[in-house]
């Protein structure tokens, strides 16, 4: 099996295909050498060896360092120059690169192979100047990366030589300074009781282990924690010759996309820096020129660039970005992977791609992955043209990652991620940021730096999150101790609260209202093509006409779940009727009754159902009967709230049994009788319905009677009445007995019949089991997966996230939070039996999915093949069809 996989321009045994063994940085790497680009000699070294490295306790596996000095043995003669040879040195950089791109979570070390001896041959072939920078650059990076000496120790150092000569820029050292600066690094070294190995093998094979080493590194895996990325083996490790930017004026770095990553427009995107090096462009120390400049530098290597780039997206068939250097005036390509980009590019990348015939529409489909739409569906700041806005725009940065973000200002990562723990939107206020900040990056709406361009790390992190981002608003001037920044004789303090347009740059002061997208124009048409492929259904879970009718408009073809006890909360006159209603439940024996209170409920009911019916036109509206439990409809015990409460509901009962005292007496009692230790697994559900069957059938005289109202006037209602919390055939069989009395009751009193549907939800995993019994009654299935997960796993729902779901995903006991994203191998199991069992007793049983699940794109692919639709909230409902769809191609 190979461990060492070389590359040459021209040739290579690695492949893009190959990303899982060689990361993506090598697979494409392989690829352009394959393809005949200019990619400096190199090889890489496999994900599986970063595997056996870690069961090796943090070794080299036996056999991998003889294949690494043959691979360099190839390198040398297509390179033409050897390694260690002090008369004409040839370098190498160690790069790091998993499968998955991780923008600036491991380091790489530049110009390996220098020593004393070495930098001075390098010297005499191409000048001090150059040899000694590459020399220093040499020293921080590997004392960084591999001995753990703290970048800004060096910094300190050659900030320090560059004051002492009166200069500003690293370009204006000169070859004695830089002498003098690497003479201080090592000091540097010294004081930290450490070197650098004389040795420049010994320096590959440090390098090595470290980049292996960082693969573990905290914020690596807070990088993969973030972002879900999990199943990778390791990072590969890249070493390459070195070719040289910083080699004179002719020479250069720089990054490129081939669209706009932020918009999507058609054209060569990108910055470069003149005599540099690596991270010199995003590190954000000189201000970048824009790539459109780079003809009037270096005009060969312009018209290869362009051609390599537009080689490469058609190659690839996507949006590419592409990181080069250029020596002396010859391009080389040292990196190129599919761009990271907004919503928005995403979208118009995709639809544009298919028009220029570079992929086919399912293709195209694939390209815009649910969290772009996700982004597309965010609100966006209202009134941008008018003058209200104008006048509260502080300044102007660039427009990094599009979208609206409010929030109150923070100034580190950490408070970041304190402040929004408690609740707080916070915006992350930077001069710049760096890897360590990404938690607190994701913890804030949006993210303002002073420094750094468009590829800079806020903007590169941002974009990949979809996070509205400013950057190099170079006006403002931040001060970390005071936490304060002016901007323009605007003082912002910790706090205060400020607003960005990452599509436009602009920074505002205060809160600026926002307002909600539309599905149009491109986005309309790209959804067509989504529906297209879509083999299930996506119905929405609304409790209202107006979400009801929002839900429309995003597609949804049916309404999967009414939560009725939603429209009880909905105002204080309700709430009251449902008290009053509990009130004389409990009195009932007392010889009162709970007629009225129920009246007046089904007229409430009544009225918006016939509103979500008449939204809901012709679509499936399926509503669930009462479920949580009653006291949920009271206040606490013991506050004076209930006490008032009591007090009212007794008067009005007591008008009939006229003994007051009695009343609230009999009252408190019952209403303490009501609490129970565990109320998710108590009377609830179906059991409240058995417990008070009037309840039931009134919520489904209200259903009923909607539908025969919206009939007559011409509109057609589909009500699906769902049973909750069913566990047992006889406690659906009960209910359904009520359900179908009072329907004839209804059409009788009206004289007219519509259809309806009675079925059940399956969230209690003997449901799940029993589902061949339940589908004897229940003419359809809607999965509960909140409750189905809570009582599968024995998880409660409310306190779970907060005292270990986290710890299990540190801890690696579970992948991801099951309440967020389906449990496929223990709930799903559930799910693939009560599928199962339930269509085998009756075939054609509808099914859907109505918890959260039905709107998160990895459970959507997991039960599109057992279930007939997803449900999600209406704001999801165009993410679920792209997700359905991308399911199915
Ligand atoms: P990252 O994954 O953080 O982008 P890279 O491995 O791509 O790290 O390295 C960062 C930068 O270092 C590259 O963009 C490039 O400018 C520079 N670099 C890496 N290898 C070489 C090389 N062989 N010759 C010249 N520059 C290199
Ligand atoms: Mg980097
Ligand atoms: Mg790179």
């Amino acid at each position: 099996e190979r461990r060492v996989y070389v590359f040459k321009k021209g040739s290579s045994a690695g492949r893009k295909e190959m990303k899982a063994l060689l990361g993506g940085k090598g697979a494409n790497l392989c690829e352009m050498a394959h393809l005949g680009l200019n990619v400096p000699p190199g090889f890489t070294i496999t994900t599986k060896v970063c595997q056996a490295f870690y069961e090796a306790g943090g070794k080299l596996p036996a056999g991998v360092w003889e294949d690494v000095l043959a691979a360099v043995k190839e390198v040398e003669e297509a390179y033409g120059a050897k390694f260690a040879d002090p008369a004409d040195p040839l370098l190498f950089s160690v790069r790091s690169g998993a499968a998955v791109s991780m923008p600036g979570m491991m380091d790489t070390v530049l110009n390996l192979g220098l020593n004393d001896e070495v930098v001075e041959g390098l010297a005499k072939k191409r000048g001090e100047r150059f040899a000694f920078d590459c020399y220093r650059r040499l020293l921080d990076m590997f004392g960084d990366v591999v001995l753990n000496i703290e970048h800004e120790k060096f910094e300190e150092q050659i900030h320090a030589v560059k004051e002492e000569n009166g200069l500003k820029l690293d370009v204006e050292l000169t070859g004695t300074h830089l002498r003098e600066v690497v003479r201080r690094f090592k000091g540097v070294y010294e004081k930290e009781g450490k070197s650098l190995p004389n040795d420049p093998y010994e320096q590959m094979r440090l390098a090595i282990n470290a980049v292996f080493g960082s693969w573990n590194t905290p914020r690596a895996v807070k990088y993969r924690e973030i972002n879900r990325i999990r199943g990778l083996l390791g990072t590969a490790v890249n070493v390459q010759s070195m070719v040289y930017g910083n080699l004179n004026d002719n020479s250069g770095t720089g990054v490129c996309f081939t669209r706009n990553p932020a918009t999507g427009e058609k054209k060569l995107y990108g910055e470069y820096l003149q005599n540099a090096q690596g991270e010199d462009v995003v590190a954000g120390i000189r201000t970048p020129k824009d790539v459109s400049h780079m003809a009037e530098n270096f005009a060969q290597a312009y018209e290869d660039l362009v051609a390599n780039t537009t080689l490469l997206e058609k190659h690839m068939r996507d949006m590419q970005d592409c990181e080069f250097t250029v020596q002396d005036g010859v391009l080389f390509m040292l990196q190129t992977r599919n761009g990271k980009r907004t919503g928005p590019a995403a979208l118009q990348v995709a639809v544009d791609m298919e028009g220029e015939g570079m992929v086919s529409k399912s293709e195209a489909v694939l390209m815009v992955e649910p969290r772009h739409l996700d982004q597309l569906l965010h609100p966006m700041f209202e009134g941008t043209g008018k003058s209200e806005y104008k006048t509260s725009v502080l300044g102007k940065g660039l427009p990094a990652s599009p979208g609206a973000a409010v929030g109150r200002i923070v100034f580190t990562a950490d408070e970041a991620e304190k402040w929004h723990a408690e609740g707080e939107k916070v915006i992350l206020l930077r001069v710049e940021t760096s890897p360590e900040d990404v938690g607190g990056m994701h913890a804030a709406e949006g993210i303002l730096t002073a420094r750094g361009g468009m590829t800079s790390h806020a903007a590169v992190v941002a974009r990949g999150w979809g996070k509205p981002c400013v950057c190099g608003l170079d006006v403002l001037e931040v001060d970390y101790s005071a936490k304060t920044a002016s901007l323009k004789g605007t003082l912002l303090r910790e706090g205060d609260w400020l607003s960005l347009n990452g599509s436009t740059g602009e920074v505002l002061k205060g809160k600026q209202p926002v307002k909600a997208p539309e599905l149009s124009g491109k986005l309309a048409v790209f959804m067509e093509w989504v529906d297209s492929f879509r083999k299930i259904g996506v119905y929405t879970n609304a409790d209202t006409p107006a979400d009801a009718a929002i839900a429309r408009k995003n597609g949804a073809q049916g309404i999967g779940l009414v939560r009725t006890e939603h429209m009880f909360f909905a105002t204080a006159e309700r709430i009251a009727a449902v008290r009053r209603m509990i009130a004389a439940e409990e009195l009932m024996e007392e010889g009162t009754s709970a007629a009225d209170a129920l009246a007046s409920l089904k007229e409430f009911q009544r009225e918006d159902f016939e509103g979500i019916f008449t939204a809901m036109d012709g679509l499936p509206v399926t509503i669930r009967l009462l479920d949580p439990p009653l006291h949920e409809f009271l206040p606490h015990e013991g506050t004076a709230e209930l006490d008032a409460l009591c007090d009212t509901l007794a008067k009005e009962m007591s008008g009939r049994s006229g003994q007051h005292m009695n009343a609230v007496r009999i009252l408190k009692n019952k209403i303490h009788g009501l609490q129970e230790a565990n109320p998710m697994l108590g009377l609830r559900g179906c059991r409240l319905g058995i417990r008070h069957p009037d309840i039931t059938e009134m919520q489904a005289k209200a259903i009923l009677e909607a539908a025969v109202n919206v009939s007559k006037k011409g509109i057609k209602p589909s009500p699906h009445i769902m049973v909750p919390l069913v566990g047992f055939e006889e406690e659906l069989s009960h209910q359904i007995k009520v359900i179908r009395k009072a329907a004839e009751d209804v059409f009788k009193a009206a004289g007219a019949t519509v259809d309806y549907k009675v079925g059940t939800m399956i969230e209690v995993p003997r449901g799940a089991l029993r589902a061949g019994d339940l589908a004897h009654h229940a003419e359809f299935f809607s999965f509960g997966t909140n409750d189905l997960t809570q009582m599968t796993c024995g998880f409660s729902r409310d306190d779970a996230e907060a005292k270990f779901l986290p710890l299990y995903q540190r801890e690696g006991i579970l992948p991801a939070d099951p309440f967020e994203e389906l449990d496929t191998t223990g709930v799903g199991e559930l799910i693939k039996i009560a599928v199962q069992r339930g269509r085998e007793a009756r075939p054609g049983l509808h099914l859907g999915i109505c918890g959260e699940h039905g709107g998160d794109p990895k459970s959507i692919e997991f039960v599109s093949t057992l279930v007939d639709y997803v449900s999600c909230s209406p704001l999801r409902v165009p993410i679920a069809r792209l997700a359905a769809a991308q399911a199915a191609i």
